[in-house]
């Protein structure tokens, strides 16, 4: 890989004035493929999902998938967009071996929502307004595999193999109008806006959104105007970014690359470019064909998609509560900071919480355990919160357990710990690991009496009045009853046997 020199970050905001433009494939979750009734069901045989319309055979029909329609109408209200009253399909024309019909079936000038616009949450609570050109529907190509190379790549593969499964699985195309004025926070408004799409795309339930599945996608188109300037510099298109922490290096690293450019003296190609997980670093693709070079022209087997104002109106009244204003009321219902609501979310423990919460746990519980004994699990072992092999249900049962006094925070850590090991319930876990606080009066006293026995200058002390030493005693007990008893009852019962009141 070539080395390029990068100007420093902030040297290159000095003279220079970020624009962004990113557009974001998103594969939607429908049954069936886009213009034929073939599954989209992942990890099929190749080739098993076929037939003559995604194949691109003479004379095959292609019908609109209903479904993919109305999930295109309800991303496109929910970004606040206008439904078109009447639309058309494209052909996007050009070669490519994933491609059987050599076109592409997309949208061109008539796509089916635009002139939206996405409220973001900026790390700080700032709120920053993407504005949305369109949101338009097409279909997604089939899958390459160079064979025989060292990369992977096709330079020095000996064959390519075609899987045309995923040719025609729906696609939903959303491109934002050029963002200004986000300055040096470019990277981290790019990353902000695929996460608030993301949510919602989740929350309007279209699509599972999985960056790491290519569910979701981000090409991220960045150039740089000197400041105070108005014209846009040339753009290079990052392709294909497919994690929300990518989306932010990708936007960083291409805006100290164009800056080192620009600064000795070069100019700019517009081009794609290719991403690297490894060192974040971009390296060219191909130099970017314009819109004309694909002669686009209106797809004469598809009949227009006019969808009647009341439907849309209906489709509009039934969207869900969108993610940020979900997050707002949650916020205020749990009692939370902005920064800790900030941290949960990060984290992606809004929904198990909430599911927590359902299950039957007060919310502070439900937090606590998400956000601390689980949450240090997942970090540790690498892991996202919902990969963890436990269930809202099962975090709820244990919140339930110390409510009752049967568990104390200590023992019920303990009580995830097996659950997260694969011994079964929580019950299952108390019953086999004997986690039970002691709640036995009799069993209690009995430890009280020889720890007290056993610190007799402590208890003398306590005695004459220094109640804060009786730390040391309830330290006592809970040792000899291996933690398994509940401290504040340990405390009362000392006090009580010294003759102090508390
Ligand atoms: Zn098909």
């Amino acid at each position: 890989m070539t080395v390029i020199d990068l100007e420093s970050y902030e040297d290159a905001l000095a003279t220079y004035d970020p624009v962004m433009g990113l557009e974001v494939h998103v594969e939607l979750g429908t049954k069936t493929k886009m213009f034929c009734g073939c599954s989209t069901e992942l990890k099929q045989d190749a080739n098993s999902q076929t037939c003559p319309v995604c194949l691109g055979l003479p004379g095959a029909l292609p019908v609109v998938n209903e479904i993919g329609v109305e999930s295109a109408i309800k991303i496109g209200l929910a970004l606040n967009c206008e439904i078109a009253e009447w639309c058309r399909f494209a052909r996007k024309n050009y070669f490519y071996p994933d491609m059987p019909k050599n076109f592409q079936t997309s949208q061109y000038d008539e796509p089916i929502a635009y002139n939206g616009y996405l409220d973001v949450q900026l790390e700080d609570g700032e709120i920053f307004r993407v504005q949305i050109e369109r949101a338009h529907m097409e279909e997604d190509t089939g899958k390459s595999t160079h064979v025989g190379g060292a990369t992977g790549r096709i330079h020095g593969a000996s064959h390519s193999l075609l899987d045309y499964n995923r040719a025609g699985i729906p696609l939903i195309e959303i491109v934002t109008k050029p963002i200004e004025g986000a300055g040096a926070r470019a990277p981290e408004v790019a990353k902000a806006y695929v996460a608030e799409l993301r949510e919602l795309i989740k929350a309007l339930g279209v699509s599972e959104a999985r960056m790491e599945m290519g569910q979701m996608r981000c090409d991220v188109n960045l150039s740089l105007r000197p400041n105070g300037t108005e014209t846009f510099g040339t753009r290079s298109e990052t392709k294909n970014v497919n994690s929300l922490r990518s989306v932010e290096r990708a936007a960083r690293f291409e805006i100290q690359r164009h800056a080192a450019v620009l600064n000795s003296g070069g100019t700019i190609v517009q081009e794609t470019r290719h991403f690297h997980e490894e060192d974040g670093s971009t390296t060219a693709g191909r130099i970017k064909d314009n819109a004309e070079d694909y002669r686009y022209f209106p797809e004469p087997d598809l009949v227009p998609v006019a969808p009647s104002r009341d439907w849309v109106e209906e489709l509009r009244k039934g969207l869900p509560e969108l993610p940020r204003l979900r997050r707002k009321r949650l916020k205020e219902e749990w009692g939370v900071s902005e920064h800790d609501m900030q941290s949960i979310l990060n984290a992606g423990a809004v929904d198990l919480i909430v599911a927590t919460t359902d299950a039957g746990a007060p919310s502070d519980q439900a937090r606590k355990w998400w956000m601390g004994e689980l949450a240090r699990n997942a970090n540790e072992t690498g892991r996202s919160l919902d990969e963890l092999p436990v269930t809202p249900a099962q975090v709820a049962r244990v919140a339930e357990l110390v409510a009752a006094g049967d568990l104390n925070d200590k023992l019920a850590r303990q009580v995830l710990e097996g659950v997260l090991a694969g011994e079964g319930d929580p019950d299952a876990v108390v019953e086999k690991r004997g986690l039970k606080v002691v709640s036995d009066e009799g069993a209690l006293g009995t430890a009280v009496d020889e720890a007290i026995a056993a610190n007799a200058a402590i208890a003398d002390k306590i005695r004459g009045g220094k109640v804060a030493a009786a730390g040391a005693l309830v330290g006592a007990v809970m040792k000899a009853t291996r933690g398994q008893a509940d401290a504040a009852r340990v405390r009362e019962l000392i006090l009580e046997k010294l003759g102090v009141e508390g």
